[in-house]
């Protein structure tokens, strides 16, 4: 049985991935950081339902516990998908923007991405196959008003999963990025109200957290083998 992680399993999103890659067949690493509570009842609602996960918690901006918590796992086998889908936003127009808000947003979606998919890629590489799928966002490709720190961290996202997916092709190892529109988690809640969302979004609602699931379902299949270096939006005709 392949074995992926996810990380903010937690989350709106990454619970619904959790759910989606376990149904596919995959053991599942639920990542939690500060709600491993809400991690571990997922991985008992999926095992209820047949499937095979386990929880796992740790702060992604954190070096050392990341790699203590990964080196673990990896000591009994290795894993071939990785999900990096925690992320957090702080907005604030530029000029009131504190120092401390740029460093948080990028630490924990940049120098996390760095933290915890470094140590699977080589492993991944022996195995020769591999899924690394990273959770972007539109603000990455549009911009956004008061997300200079979120669409920077996330566009760095995209730079560097494109040099790695040349890195890891000839390896069998695709990396791509989804970059959601406004999806209906709590994130989204106290962003963008109903009236915000039917002026920004030509289908008029929010996407479902499993719409953007099945999106990760098919780049970690099989069929999505020639899949590489891309940034795939999903957003109701947002762009
Ligand atoms: P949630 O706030 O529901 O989930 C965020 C997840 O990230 C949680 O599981 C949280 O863990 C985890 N996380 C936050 N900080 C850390 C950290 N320092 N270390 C480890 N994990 C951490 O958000 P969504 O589900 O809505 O978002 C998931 C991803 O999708 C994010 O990357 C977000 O930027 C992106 N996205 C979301 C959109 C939306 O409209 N919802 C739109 C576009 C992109 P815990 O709660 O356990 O602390």
């Amino acid at each position: 049985m392949k074995r992926a992680l996810v990380t903010g399993g937690s989350g709106g999103i990454g619970a619904a991935i959790c759910r989606r890659l376990a149904a596919d067949g995959y053991h599942v690493f639920v990542h939690a950081h500060r709600n491993l509570d809400q991690a571990r009842a997922l991985v008992d609602d999926i095992r209820a339902g047949g499937g095979s996960a386990t929880p796992v918690g740790f702060d992604v901006t954190d070096a050392a516990a990341t790699s203590a918590e990964l080196e673990a796992l990896l000591a009994e086998a290795p894993i071939q998908i990785l999900v990096n889908n925690a992320g957090i936003h702080d907005d604030a127009v530029f000029p009131g923007m504190r120092a401390q808000q740029w460093q948080r947003v990028i630490d924990v979606s940049l120098n996390g991405f760095f933290n915890v998919t470094q140590p699977l890629t080589m492993p991944m590489i022996r195995t020769r196959w591999g899924r690394i799928i990273t959770i972007s966002s539109v603000a990455a490709i549009t911009g956004n008003r008061g997300q200079t720190n979120y669409a920077a961290a996330k566009g760095a996202l995209h730079s560097a999963s494109r040099s790695l997916s040349q890195e890891l092709a000839s390896r069998g190892i695709t990396v791509n990025v989804v970059a959601p529109g406004i999806i209906d988690t709590a994130m989204s809640e106290d962003t963008f109200d109903a009236a915000a969302i039917a002026r920004l979004v030509p289908m008029k609602r929010a996407g479902r957290p499993a719409e953007v699931a099945d999106l990760v379902g098919f780049l970690a299949s099989e069929q999505a083998a020639y899949i590489s270096g891309q940034v795939i939006s999903i957003n109701g005709g947002m762009i």
